[in-house]
């Protein structure tokens, strides 16, 4: 009975425009509802905003039985089920904010045949009797939203999915679609292995989302830089800004608040009901910037954000991806911008160093933040390199930064030279170790009381770099660093060491292409274009 023939098709379509009011499917939507109400596994990528929901929605509502989706996001489970519920589906959830008398009511309904889709949260699946009650109700389709929960490298693992194998094993007769917005081939391939998912059909949406305009600057002033883009191009705009930390989010929000800007901070430390409040001002009013930890957004379907600011460096590319994406739901310009210094990748790379996963963990997330750092110095078009991060590949898009306003090349072989000589010496002379704050000063040729402690003004490299500014010099650094050919030592102090790499340029072999960074002013950069 679980095979529902291709003439089920034209009531996929009425049910589009009566239950949700739409009158065509977008995309591969309709491919995917055919496959699954025919009884087909499947694994759907497809970006935020693409439209998942109704890939299971639909299914859930034309196969008999009841829907099951398995999600993370247990604080929007309510609103879900009321929005359908608006719309006439009958819907329930499961987990565990409801009292046990909610949850009973909800598996009664659901046993009695009056639900079309329970939502359920993933840590009940692990329970005997929530796997009872599944045995004893008819189910149309398993559903398994945000299924990068499940892999254990991606920054949402959730414990809990690893428990999902158990729909394909126990109720193998049922159809299952897995659902996510991070693509890469790795995390795919960890969905498939971990929820039995070998079977299933892949529907691979393109991941471009042409309305976003990527943008990435120099950090100089990140606040005032901030603040200039809001007060230039968004003002009175909704948007995100988000901070790596608890307290930088704060510092922001005020911050801006100050400039007359209106803003809430959102971060895992502050109170539940607080961050509930500042969560539904977001949804509900305009013109609100939420300055938030990554511990904001998934879920969270505001078709207005017109911009999302990074003011410090994402870990990955998915993780950079994820976030950016939550601008321009709605299909209409927005932007994706990010401020980002040298210092960020000196962090970034003591986090990695001082993290407590295994050497394997730490080389993954050293990879993912090589592909970031790429990302962030490349000359190439921005898009083009992060759909080629997903396997897709595009032409130059014409609407990013790099593309509007290409960076200069230039060959930066000797200053590259220079800095990684002043890092041999210091080494082989003095057996010490310096950040680059100080190895700038030295090229420099500046006589700080650092520099005369430790008697720097003696060293042969001492005042050799003087062709370039402190800025530029900050800037040889990041890409020497994002490049691989020096890298930060493991001694939690942010020291400069070399690497195997750094060789071949010391002695010549090899020639080191730079870009030169856009000057940052006021409004410089940034004109609207086209
Ligand atoms: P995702 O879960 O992939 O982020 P959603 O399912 O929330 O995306 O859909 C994003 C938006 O697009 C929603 O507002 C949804 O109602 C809308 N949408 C989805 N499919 C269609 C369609 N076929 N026609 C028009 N709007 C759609
Ligand atoms: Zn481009």
């Amino acid at each position: 009975d679980v095979q529902v023939a291709a003439s089920e098709r034209p009531i996929a379509l009425s049910v589009l425009r009566s239950t949700f009011g739409y009158d065509s499917f977008r995309g591969e939507q309709e491919q995917i509802i055919d496959h699954v109400v025919g009884g087909g596994d499947a694994l759907v990528l497809m970006p935020t905003g693409g439209g998942k929901s109704l890939c299971y929605q639909i299914p859930a509502l034309v196969r008999p039985g009841v829907g099951v989706v398995v999600s993370p996001l247990i604080a929007l489970m309510h609103d879900q089920v009321t929005a359908l519920e608006a719309l006439g589906v009958r819907a329930g959830f499961l987990n565990s904010t409801q009292t046990s008398a909610e949850r009973y009511a909800t598996e009664q309904a659901a046993l009695a045949g009056e639900l079309d889709l329970v939502y359920l949260a993933p840590e009940r699946l692990g329970l005997e009797r929530t796997q009872e009650f599944l045995d004893r109700v008819r189910v149309s389709v398993f559903a398994i939203d945000e299924a990068h929960c499940v892999s254990q490298w991606g920054h949402d693992f959730r414990p809990d999915y690893l428990k999902l194998s158990v729909l394909g094993e126990r109720w193998p007769e049922i159809p299952r679609i897995a659902l996510t917005a991070t693509a890469t081939p790795a995390t795919r391939r960890e969905i498939v292995e971990r929820l039995g998912l070998q079977r299933a059909r892949t529907f691979v949406a393109s991941f471009d989302r042409p309305n976003i305009r990527y943008r990435i600057e120099p950090k100089q002033q990140p606040l005032r830089q901030l603040v200039d883009l809001i007060r230039t191009e968004h003002d009175g705009d909704a948007g995100i800004v988000y901070c790596l930390s608890r307290n930088s989010v704060e510092k922001t929000a005020e911050a801006l608040v100050r400039e007359g800007i209106p803003a809430l901070p959102y971060h895992a430390g502050l109170p539940g009901d607080v961050r509930a409040e500042h969560q539904s001002r977001f949804l509900r009013e305009d013109g609100l910037v939420m300055v938030a930890t990554i511990a904001f957004g998934m879920g969270i379907d505001k078709p207005d954000v017109r911009f999302v600011a990074h003011l410090d460096l994402p870990r990955s590319i998915e993780g950079y991806y994820q976030e950016t994406g939550r601008a321009g739901r709605d299909g209409l310009p927005a932007t994706a911008w990010m401020a980002y210094g040298l210092a960020d990748v000196v962090q970034q790379r003591q986090l990695i160093e001082g993290s407590d996963g295994d050497e394997a963990h730490k080389r993954l997330l050293s990879r993912q933040l090589d592909a970031m750092l790429g990302l962030c110095e490349t000359l190439r078009c921005r898009r083009q390199l992060i759909l080629e991060h997903f396997g897709e590949h595009s032409e130059p898009c014409g609407n990013c930064d790099t593309c509007l306003e290409p960076p200069t090349p230039w060959d930066g072989t000797v200053a590259a030279q220079k800095l990684l000589s002043t890092i041999v010496r210091l080494k082989r002379e003095r057996n010490q170790r310096f950040g680059a704050g100080q190895l700038i000063d030295i090229l420099l040729g500046r006589h700080t009381p650092k520099i005369a402690r430790w008697h720097h003004d003696q060293l042969s490299t001492f005042g050799i770099g003087t062709e370039l500014t402190d800025l530029q010099w900050r800037a040889v650094v990041r890409q020497l660093l994002a490049e691989g050919l020096a890298a930060v030592s493991a001694d939690g102090h942010g020291t400069l060491e070399l690497t195997e790499t750094s060789w071949p340029v010391l002695r010549g072999e090899q020639t080191v292409a730079l870009r030169q960074d856009p000057v940052v002013q006021a409004g410089a950069g940034r004109r609207r274009k086209g």
